[in-house]
């Protein structure tokens, strides 16, 4: 099949579903290319947590990365009611609330910052009364903070922003001639050509940089995150933060559900950035040690099976570090980009369709397509 759109998208992820979203709401016509099933690699394997920033804040004051994103949860909360051209109300939310837990280590001075007037409207301390219920009910004695954060099912999230639109399976590769990209080849045969191509592909930009001829260097940093299955857990949606681990969280656990039904945690933060290192085996030993540690009182975390998922951070390079905000390069008629994290996928968007501004709307939209979307890595 030969398919021709106003813009062609290579990626399905949160990234190329927004973008293609915005656009559409903007009158392009779009088609999407995606490798395999859409949301396949970084996005299903997300814990779904859209920032308020103070994760970036730990060590007890603001920082630049920690307030250029302030303001995304509520923007997020307004498409999850329909407000926005983005309407996200058949997205699931995990949970409305998010916690941060520090134990008896942290200094009071950034007990303090958490519950003080800097941080208002995005972090409260809690009294014991209000603590969530796994660490009401245990032996906890640190402080636990209320965040503006919430958690979002990245499936269901990818389901509402696919619907509708044309997507393609197959992995692109641009043809290239006098410098300009004239269209993409799909490994499936398909053909799209477009007046402007976005690459949205996380990793895969590495590959479609290469091939086009854009001198864009690129990083990833690697993860090995861990679910838990016990089979009686409760849900916890919280950053465990303690002196030792300095501004990063000790482990972020979030909630969610097997195919079974029941709750798996699923386990990021510093555990999943020093696991790397470790094999599997010694990695699922590690987190079954920090549980027990952090968690004396629940009992089915020491017997529980703990799995390993390994999956890479795609990023424009950084010297490694997590760049503060999202990426977007233009080059003649290519867009390259990247939203270092899913709650920057909106103004990801708006940076691609401010590179796009040029270029009126003209072609017609090809029919949409139905596609199903990846499963999550604790299924
Ligand atoms: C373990 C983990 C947990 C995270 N948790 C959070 C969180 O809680 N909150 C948050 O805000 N951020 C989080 N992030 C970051 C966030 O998930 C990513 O920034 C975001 O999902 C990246 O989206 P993307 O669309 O750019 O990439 P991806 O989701 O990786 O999607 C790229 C897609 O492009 C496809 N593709 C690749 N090459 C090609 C090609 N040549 N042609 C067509 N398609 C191609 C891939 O198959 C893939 O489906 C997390 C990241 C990881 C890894």
């Amino acid at each position: 099949m030969h398919i021709s759109a106003d813009i062609a998208v290579a990626g399905a992820g949160v990234a190329g579903l927004w973008i293609a979203r915005r656009l559409r709401a903007d009158g392009y016509s779009v088609v999407v290319a995606s490798d395999g099933t859409p949301g396949d690699g970084q996005t299903i394997a997300s814990q779904g947590i859209v920032h308020s920033g103070l994760k970036y804040a730990l060590g007890g004051s603001l920082t630049a990365a920690s307030e250029r994103i302030a303001d995304m949860p509520d923007y997020w909360r307004a498409c999850l009611r329909g407000e926005t051209d983005i309407d996200l109300r058949a997205t699931r939310v995990t949970s409305e609330q998010f916690y941060m837990m520090a134990d008896a280590s942290v200094t009071s001075r950034v007990t303090a910052f958490f519950g003080g007037q800097l941080t208002a409207g995005r972090s409260r301390s809690l009294s014991r009364a209000d603590f969530p219920g796994t660490l009401r009910s245990g032996t906890f004695r640190g402080s636990v903070f209320e965040m503006s954060d919430f958690v979002l099912d990245a499936r269901s999230l990818l389901e509402t922003l696919g619907h509708g639109l044309t997507i393609l399976e197959g992995r692109a590769s641009p043809t290239v001639s006098d410098g300009a990209v004239t269209a993409l080849q799909l490994s499936s045969g398909d053909t799209i050509e477009a007046r402007h191509y976005v690459f949205a592909a996380g990793a895969g930009n590495e590959e479609l940089i290469a091939a086009a001829g854009l001198p864009w260097a690129t990083q990833r940093r690697p993860l090995c995150q861990v679910s838990v299955h016990a089979g009686d857990l409760s849900p916890l949606f919280a950053h465990a933060v303690s002196l030792r681990h300095g501004s990063k969280p000790r482990v972020t656990v979030t909630s969610h559900r097997d195919q079974d039904n029941t709750i798996v945690w699923y386990l990021g933060g510093n555990i999943a950035e020093t696991g790397v290192k470790r094999t599997d085996e010694a990695q699922a030993a590690f987190a079954r040690q920090e549980l027990t540690a952090l968690f004396p009182w629940i009992g089915g975390l020491k017997d529980a099976t703990y799995r390993c998922h390994r999956i890479d951070r795609a990023e424009p390079a950084a010297k490694l570090q997590r760049p503060n905000e999202p990426a977007c390069l233009t080059r003649a008629n290519v867009t390259t980009c990247w939203p270092i994290k899913l709650t920057m996928a909106p103004m990801l968007a708006n940076q691609v369709r401010a590179a796009v501004e040029a270029l009126a709307p003209c072609r017609p939209q090809p029919d949409p397509t139905v596609s199903a979307v990846a499963s999550p890595p604790w299924i």
